[in-house]
């Protein structure tokens, strides 16, 4: 059980309507694929097969996200009792999707402050509690996506991902790294209310920002790990910012491309094609995560598009 994998290894697709839409080739990896949802997977994935190897007999998060539907998703696939404190705010749908998986869902607390604290608080010494992106085990198994993009034996000239606490940077930069592909420059794609990275990187330190005001909510990290900082410092990151209007338009028009529900969190990423941001005019190839996200749906996607516009 200990070696397990849980996460699925994803296609590459070369995309012609976002090639045709960013005048150059853009290939996507399909990480809305993983049985999560999102690439959470990988990285919570391959930390909860350690912290199992170690002795965890019990899965703690406070996510009301896509980091809980996966822990969610990863005790029931191990076998192992998860409990997810999610505060008031979270919305009915991710309440259902981790309860779905079997985790114990509580709620508590009208910020997500409060729900960490009460799970932080539960944690006894046979519980691992799963950080949805402070963690060396998550980025490495983050990681595990540009293995297999380095697999295809195509090297991109950048790659695309959308930035919330940096767990995804993370894992991305140490993945071009461990291929022998450090030279490819990261593109760091943030919404405008969300944009914590872009903040740190203008202060030169770790900056915590005051409020949220995206509705990208899984870009919602008031402060990016340090990890993700120290990288800007000694990896190529161009840090993008786009519109939560930008974002949406993105989700529908990948939905219209591809036949893809993805949130407005891997819709900023997106948008750096469809908006054919200048970040990406030097790079013939492009390669963009596609991290996927289970929390919104169609009807969602279409009622931001008229309150953003
Ligand atoms: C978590 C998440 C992100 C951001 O990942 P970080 O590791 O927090 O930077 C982006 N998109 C989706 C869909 C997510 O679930």
């Amino acid at each position: 059980m200990t070696d397990r994998v849980l996460h699925v290894a994803t296609p590459t697709i070369a995309s012609l309507p976002l090639s045709t839409a960013a005048g150059r080739a853009i290939d996507l990896k399909l990480e809305n694929l993983q049985p999560s949802g999102s690439f959470k997977m990988r990285g919570i994935g391959a930390a909860c097969v350690e912290y199992a190897r170690r002795g965890a007999r019990r899965l703690l998060s406070s996510s009301g996200g896509n980091a809980g539907i996966a822990v969610a998703c990863v005790g029931r696939m191990l076998g192992i009792p998860v409990v997810v404190v999610v505060p008031e705010t979270t919305t009915a749908r991710a309440r259902r999707l981790i309860e779905e998986q079997g985790a114990t869902l509580i709620v508590h607390g009208a910020s997500w402050q409060e729900a960490n604290e009460r799970a932080q608080s539960m944690a006894g010494t046979t519980d691992a509690f799963v950080h949805p992106f402070d963690d060396p085990l998550v980025w490495a198994g983050h990681a595990t996506m540009i293995d297999e993009a380095a697999r295809t034996g195509v090297k991109p000239d950048a790659v695309v991902v959308a930035v919330g606490g940096g767990g995804l940077l993370c894992g991305v930069i140490e993945g071009l790294h461990r291929n022998g592909w450090s030279d490819v420059p990261l593109v760091a794609v943030e919404t405008e209310g969300a944009a914590s990275l872009r903040a740190s990187m203008d202060a030169g330190r770790c900056v915590t920002l005051d409020a949220i005001t995206s509705i990208a909510t899984s870009l919602g990290a008031k402060r990016v790990c340090e990890r993700a900082f120290g990288w800007t410092r000694e990896h190529p990151v161009a840090s993008v910012l786009v519109t939560d209007a930008a974002a949406v338009d993105a989700c529908l028009r990948f939905i219209d491309d591809h036949r893809i529900v993805v949130e407005p969190a891997c819709g900023a990423a997106l948008a750096t094609v469809y908006g054919r941001v200048a970040d990406l005019e030097r790079f013939e190839r492009v390669l963009v995560i596609v991290c996927g996200g289970a929390t919104a749906t169609v009807d969602q996607l279409q009622a931001w598009a008229t309150s953003t516009r």
